[in-house]
C-alpha cells in the first residue's frame, strides 16, 4: 500500500519541502497553505525528513 502524506498545521512555508520532492507534488496554494497532491506523491517520505515543523505526517488511508 502505498504511503500518504499530508500536511497539517504548524507549517511555516519555508518551502524546504517543495524543494526536496522529487515529482513535485507539493504546491503552495494562494502563498497561504501547503498541499500534497495524492495522485503525484511517490511516498518517498523525503518531505517529512526536511520538515523543521514536523508539519507533514503519514495519513493512514485504505485503498
Ligand atoms: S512523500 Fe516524497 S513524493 Fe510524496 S510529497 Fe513527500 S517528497 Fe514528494
Ligand atoms: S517543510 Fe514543513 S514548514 Fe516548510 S513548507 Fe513544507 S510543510 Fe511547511
Amino acid at each position: 500500500m502505498k504511503r500518504i502524506f499530508t500536511v497539517k498545521g504548524g507549517c511555516v512555508l519555508c518551502l524546504n519541502c517543495v524543494y526536496q520532492c522529487p515529482v513535485r507534488a507539493i504546491s503552495i496554494i494562494e502563498d497561504v497553505s501547503v498541499v500534497i497532491d495524492a495522485g503525484k506523491c511517490l511516498g518517498c517520505g523525503s518531505c517529512v525528513e526536511v520538515c523543521q515543523m514536523e508539519a507533514i505526517i503519514e495519513k493512514k488511508e485504505k485503498e
